[in-house]
């Protein structure tokens, strides 16, 4: 093989360059053909580490990444394959990640995945058993084994963060997030795609500030007046292209189809400058889906401009005057200085009091330190010996939680980690362990017309000065077997993910801190 994209992340004098290859629903045809010709062209450029392979992009149909990917790696050239887990349970993800193993593709890259999209007879189910912490876990506890039985060749897992957020609950819930995956083993990072050098530099400094050495390649992304329209309009879960921007790409194209394409080329090569500068450790290259030229020329003007970064920085400015920066700018510099903006979001009304009311009695019901924990234990112990027990309490707690959280009866009960809120009934994605990259302006990437459930749970968090906290406790993967029985007799008799006795909570201990 040319070149090992893990080698050369390990290189610190190296600025390493992947690129991203999209296949269609099709397993042979045109579209096929361009990705292997791409995967050519890239091995005989060399400067390439690897190209990285989309899993059912949008939540549509699309040859396997694992398929194509082997065929790359076979003709020499390093491989990321993007993991999902929305169209698979915890089950086909293990048999998934052994066939990987088998093929000798290592390079992962663990993602929540957009929502389903279109499929045989309409939209898929979406299954989203783990999320993208819990899948991390999974890969480092499939690690582990592997050395258990003397195998040492790792599975090599990154993740994904969206520095492009606007309000403050969004910004934070996605480092809060990311601490979690930097603690459940994530090796590299990618960013989400956006053009604005102050939040670029935002996530070079919150891991600095954190002592994360974990390296992050920034996106880079060709945007032709196609793909910024579809960004503008919120289409792309996670990417921000600003109306302006998106006025300015259809004037440079409008006047002249060529000279937008260099503009295109232009203005990735300096994006991709500036982030260097910052400190990003390479650069995963998209958009460029018709020959491998363009990213030729890409690299090509990056080496010849890379040391004028800092003259770029206004060329990236494309902010709204409401959009939250977690770090100060003190003077007309477009950068931010290493001072954190004061926090100010909180909830109000009814979701302050339906926050404290349920606060308040989580603290004296399902506190184990607390001096009733005994009396409680006997009692759900007493209930869960008999038929009539376990009913009546489960039409008790059911009437209950339905009123006041929709409560879906999974039995393993996650609400204190989300600010008193149910991810089974309000989050379509199931998220136990922070946001996913989809919400916008708050808003939930599914149902847009409501508030991302993560988004609330921040603003509750902050009414007792605990939003930090949401970076710490990991949430192991909800356990299927306590299906509609009772959370509250399985908190008190230490059979959920809750406590210490609790398989899940043994088999993903975090090895790593922040
Ligand atoms: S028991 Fe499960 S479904 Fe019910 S409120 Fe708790 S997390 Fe939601
Ligand atoms: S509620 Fe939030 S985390 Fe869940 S799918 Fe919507 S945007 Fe994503």
């Amino acid at each position: 093989m040319a070149r090992n994209f893990q080698t050369d992340l390990a290189d610190p004098n190296l600025f390493v360059v992947t690129m991203e290859l999209v296949p269609k629903a099709e397993s042979i045809g045109r579209s096929i053909d361009t990705v292997l010709q791409f995967a050519d062209d890239a091995l005989n450029d060399g400067r390439l580490s690897a190209v990285s392979i989309t899993d059912n992009p949008g939540g549509n149909p699309s040859l396997s990444p694992d398929v194509l990917g082997k065929e790359i790696l076979d003709r020499g050239m390093d491989v990321i394959v993007h993991f999902t887990y929305r169209d698979m349970n915890r089950a086909g993800i293990e048999s998934r990640a052994l066939q990987l193993r088998r093929m000798g593709m290592k390079n992962i890259l663990a993602l929540t995945g957009d929502y389903s999209g279109k499929g045989f007879g309409g939209q898929p189910a979406p299954v989203f058993d783990l999320d993208s912490v819990s899948l991390l876990c999974f890969f480092h506890m499939m690690n582990k084994k592997a050395e258990n039985n003397g195998i040492s060749d790792d599975f090599f897992t990154g993740c994904a963060v969206s520095p492009f957020k606007w309000t403050e609950p969004e910004c934070y819930l996605q480092y809060y997030k990311l601490c979690k995956k930097i603690s459940a083993g994530a090796d590299f990072i990618i960013t989400q795609l956006g053009y604005d050098a102050r939040k670029f530099q935002k996530l070079i400094q919150v891991l600095k500030k954190n002592n994360i050495r974990t390296p992050a390649l920034a996106s880079i992304y060709l945007l032709t007046p196609r793909s910024a329209r579809v960004m503008n309009s919120g289409k792309v879960p996670g990417a921000v292209v600003s109306k302006e921007l998106f006025k300015q790409i259809s004037k440079e194209w409008e006047a002249d189809k060529r000279k937008g394409y260099f503009s295109a080329v232009e203005r990735a090569a300096k994006l991709a400058a500036v982030c260097k500068g910052l400190g990003y450790r390479g650069i995963h290259i998209g958009g460029v889906h018709r020959n491998f030229k363009t990213v030729k020329r890409i690299i090509d003007l990056l080496a010849d401009i890379e040391n004028d970064w800092e003259y770029f920085l206004n060329e990236f400015t494309y902010s709204q005057p409401d959009h939250f920066y977690m770090f100060t700018k003190e003077d007309d510099s477009p950068l931010s200085v290493n001072r954190l903006t004061p926090k100010k979001n909180k909830a109000y009304s009814f979701q302050k009091c339906h926050f404290k009311s349920l606060y308040h009695m989580h603290q004296v019901f399902f506190d184990f330190d607390s001096p009733n924990a005994p009396l409680y234990n006997k009692i759900c112990n007493l209930l869960d010996q008999s038929k009539i027990g376990r009913h009546s309490i489960n039409i008790f707690e059911e009437g209950f939680k339905k009123i006041l959280l929709n409560c879906q009866q999974c039995g393993d009960c996650c609400i204190q980690h989300l600010g008193f809120l149910c991810p089974e009934s309000q989050c379509p994605k199931h998220m136990r362990n922070g946001s996913c990259g989809g919400s916008r302006d708050g808003k939930c990437e599914v149902n847009p017309e409501k508030y991302c459930v993560w988004y609330r749970a921040y603003q509750r968090f902050a009414l007792i000065d605990k939003t930090d906290d949401m970076a710490k406790d990991y949430v192991p993967p909800r356990m299927w077997e306590l299906n509609k029985t009772s959370s509250w007799i399985n908190f008190h008799l230490g059979i959920n993910h809750q406590t210490k006795s609790g398989d899940a909570a043994f088999r993903y201990n975090f090895e790593r801190s922040i």
